[in-house]
């Protein structure tokens, strides 16, 4: 029997075992019931029977479980740009290799446009060595190590506001196409508290030429909040943080059009819906 139970984006898919012998599994179906949108966050429940799995892997990427009381929970991270289609998952139980298929959707993304200084939408070379540097620190902080074990079933939005600009949104700067919104823009007013959705490890705090005032925490497990366009940040790179703690002010530091919150997640470096499984 599989039970499935959708939660936001994403189906949380339970596995029971069919018979009272250890590793019974329902045989897979010719067609996934697992689905998730690009840039969604899969959620799968091994039952009981997977005590002490620690990793299940997909897209080639070893992703983390943890225990939870109805069994073990996965968690999946399907980049914006995974091509749509099916997938397989595969763990190991003993000496079994277990597996099942998912398939990603197209994510339904909108087309946002905005209009900005022209100094701020083509770039000299002075602001373009500065965007380089920019975009490698913060390359570098999503694969930086922290320790961690996150549950993020416990996700909290980090700001109240009102969603400007939704993630995967295709951008327009000017009239010219961009790369597409790698999080989500909560409007509010400057000087709003932003709280830490999961304790964590501030791993980067600068200054940023679009970005503006940016701050970087790891969960660990490879997941990854960014902040940015901050008007004041409340803690310091090397900082443990608690889950709920303020961190830092809305503001509207670097590129933007008013002030607001940037907040990305990536996992295992995936760029995905920081809203797929917030509460
Ligand atoms: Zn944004």
């Amino acid at each position: 029997m599989i039970v499935c139970r959708y939660v936001m984006s994403v189906f949380t898919a339970v596995f029971l075992l069919c018979t009272g012998t250890a590793q019974a599994f329902e045989p897979l179906p010719e067609k996934s019931a697992y689905h998730v949108t690009q840039g969604g966050i899969l959620s799968l429940t091994l039952g009981k029977q997977a005590s002490g799995q620690s990793q299940i892997k997909a897209f080639d990427i070893d992703w983390p479980c943890r225990q939870k009381d109805d069994g073990v929970r996965c968690w999946i991270g399907v980049d914006l740009a995974t091509e749509p289609g099916l997938y397989t998952a595969s763990w190991q139980a003993g000496s079994a290799t277990k597996k099942l298929q998912f398939n990603v959707e197209k994510g339904d993304f909108r087309i946002s446009r905005i209009t900005v200084e022209k100094n701020m939408a083509t770039f000299d070379e002075a602001s373009l060595k500065r965007l380089r540097a920019d975009q490698q620190a913060l390359k570098q902080s999503y694969v930086r190590q922290v320790d961690g074990q996150p549950d993020l079933d416990l996700l909290l939005k980090p700001a109240e506001g009102v969603t400007s600009t939704p993630f995967g949104a295709q951008r327009y700067v000017n009239g010219e196409a961009r790369s597409p919104h790698s999080g989500v823009d909560i409007a509010a007013a400057e000087g709003t508290a932003v709280i830490a959705p999961l304790a964590g490890e501030v791993i980067l705090a600068a200054s940023m030429f679009l970005n503006g005032n940016t701050l970087v925490i790891g969960h660990g497990n490879g997941l990854v909040s960014v902040f940015s366009h901050l008007k004041q940040m409340d803690v310091k790179l090397g900082d443990y943080v608690r889950q709920g703690q303020v961190i830092a002010q809305i503001g509207q530091t670097g590129r933007a059009t008013g002030p607001h919150l940037h907040w990305g997640l990536r996992f295992r470096q995936a760029r995905v819906d920081p809203y797929a499984l917030t509460h």
